[in-house]
């Protein structure tokens, strides 16, 4: 026997329609490429997502067509997420960041029509415009006093020229939940990229979980200032969110440094934020730099990357910013884990709590996961026994865009590449990704326990360990640090800095001081680029 409940599809316009219905005198704030600082609601946003969906519809764009951004977190951005994913057309997020030849790759891979950028991409997009083979219209995100005088582009449109000559009536069509809605491909560290091609069900399902109270924890009293990129895995679903929940939404645009986001932060009285950890450092050494302190932030979602736990205690106690962290991946929506503690932690000592911090949590419900030995047989959640983790889960891909790479699953789970442990209480932490373990002697060697414990030494900004060619045990750690401005730390200070912290045999082997490490697309440490540069260092 059925339920007698309404069928109704799972779909993103749905988040609008609600949005505009419920939240429409709702602010969306946007510090713009232009330079000045845009602020208009969700009505607005409703409505002009509405032009863009009959903009794109009078430019030939058919249901399921890919219509690709190189955008900032920005209301155009947004407008685009809705207009573009509502029709029934795919939005597919390109990262900038990516090499000129990578974007030409994956674009004419995912069979883009139509790319709409943001002024600050003009020279790349002059630089892939005449080499990218199915996109027919190029639309500049800005208004005419802005559209550049000359370009390399032929029939270069202005966003604001076709939202003003398109109806601002539009009924959101009703199609199949399972139809795709948004494409985001993986940075592709080894081989080509790859595409996670979300759809609205997925997306709906990962906004509702994603929200909930052990989760981002959002609201319509939040004010959401999203660093993480909404080019890279949909902002970790905050534009979404935001409209389901009826939050303030605040957009950095293209300046993420430590001035610019903290005075955003302030005027605007941004409660909650979001983004990898190399944007933290930024913030935190210009506040320690001004004395500054946050009046209004109260939480942030730290994830992409570990989290080192000195920066989750300068949030905690120096700042009264309470610090999720949160793991997922692009193949994940990414929303995977998130480390909310339960009330078992409550008596824990400050320093207690922040270890179980240090975790990246417990899965989101529609995750679910476990750990795998080398035998496939799972084990022990036991907070010690660390293997492969496997997810599954309704917003985790069950094959790439194009059957890319073969079938991805094993058994119906996805394997993540990550290595981690499963406590009794369910909380999960990665001690590193398959492709960076340090084996030494066949022993496992967590790097990012001993990146965190670098990164808690107060002269160091950034820390990589790395594993280096022996010739005894085959591989050995090596850290990889750059030093704080003005600070100075010599190796034996280092080294001796790790003595009672971990086994003595985890200790590295050696110390490089470099004045950068090399940072991907998505702000995360390019390992693999530090391997090929000092694999053979200890052989030296
Ligand atoms: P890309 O693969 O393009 O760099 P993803 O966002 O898909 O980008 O990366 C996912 C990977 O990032 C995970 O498999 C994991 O290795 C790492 N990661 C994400 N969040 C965390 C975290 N909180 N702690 C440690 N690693 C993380």
């Amino acid at each position: 026997m059925n339920g007698l409940m309404m069928q109704q599809q799972l779909l993103i316009s749905s988040l609008l329609t609600h949005a505009e219905r419920h939240h429409g005198e709702q602010e969306i704030v946007s510090r713009r490429v232009e330079g000045d600082v845009h602020r208009y609601h969700f009505r607005d946003m409703a409505e002009r997502s509405r032009r863009v969906a009959n903009a794109l519809g009078a430019l030939g764009v058919q249901h399921g067509e890919r219509v690709a951004t190189l955008a900032w977190n920005g209301y155009r951005h947004m407008e685009l997420y809705y207009g573009v994913s509502g029709s029934g057309a795919v939005l597919h997020t390109l990262n900038p960041r990516l090499h000129p030849d990578q974007v030409v790759w994956i674009a004419d891979h995912a069979e883009d029509q139509v790319l709409c950028f943001d002024l600050t991409f003009l020279p790349l997009v002059e630089a892939v415009a005449g080499r990218v083979k199915t996109i027919k219209h190029f639309v500049a995100l800005c208004g005419r006093e802005h559209f550049p005088a000359t370009s390399k582009i032929p029939g270069l449109l202005c966003y604001e020229d076709l939202l003003a000559q398109a109806s601002p009536d539009y009924a959101w069509p009703s199609f199949d939940e399972n139809t795709a809605a948004t494409l985001c491909y993986t940075s592709g560290t080894t081989g080509n990229p790859k595409g996670a091609l979300y759809s609205h069900r997925s997306t709906l399902l990962h906004t509702l979980a994603g929200a909930a109270p052990d989760a981002l924890n959002c609201g319509a009293r939040d004010v959401i200032l999203p660093v993480v990129p909404m080019f890279h895995v949909n902002a970790w679903g905050i534009p979404y969110i935001a409209c389901m929940v009826g939050a303030k939404l605040v957009f950095p645009g293209p300046h993420l440094d430590g001035a610019s986001l903290h005075g955003l932060m302030e005027s605007e009285k941004v409660s909650m934020s979001a983004g990898v950890p190399t944007v933290w450092q930024g913030l935190l050494g210009f506040m320690e730099a001004q004395g500054l302190r946050f009046s209004s932030m109260n939480r942030t979602v730290i994830g992409g990357s570990a989290c080192p736990p000195a920066m989750m205690k300068t949030f905690e106690e120096k700042y009264k910013v309470h610090v999720l962290h949160a793991w997922g991946m692009t193949e994940m929506s990414p929303l995977g884990t998130v480390c909310a503690l339960k009330p078992v932690h409550d008596a824990l000592p400050f320093e207690g709590k922040l270890a179980v911090q240090a975790k990246q949590g417990r899965a989101v419900y529609g995750v679910d996961m476990k750990v795998v030995g080398e035998d496939g047989q799972e084990l022990p959640r036991d907070g010690k026994a660390s293997g492969e983790l496997l997810v599954r889960g309704p917003w985790i891909i069950s094959q790439y865009f194009k059957g890319e790479g073969g079938n991805p699953l094993r058994d119906g789970w996805f394997p993540t590449g990550d290595v981690a442990t499963i406590d009794a209480e369910g909380f999960m932490q990665i001690t590193d990704r398959s492709k960076d373990v340090i084996k030494s002697g066949g022993e496992w060697i967590g790097s990012i326990d001993l990146e965190n414990i670098a990164m808690a030494h107060p002269a160091v900004a950034m820390a990589a360990c790395i594993a280096a060619k022996h010739p005894k045990w085959d591989e050995r750690p090596l850290l990889v640090v750059v030093k704080k401005p003005g600070q100075e730390v010599s190796r034996e200070d280092l080294l001796a800095f790790y003595e009672g912290k971990i086994a003595k045999w985890w200790t590295p082997d050696d110390v490089v001081f470099v004045d950068a490490i090399p940072l991907g697309a998505t702000g995360k440490m390019q390992k693999i680029k530090l391997r090929e540069q000092y694999a053979d260092h200890l052989l030296k």
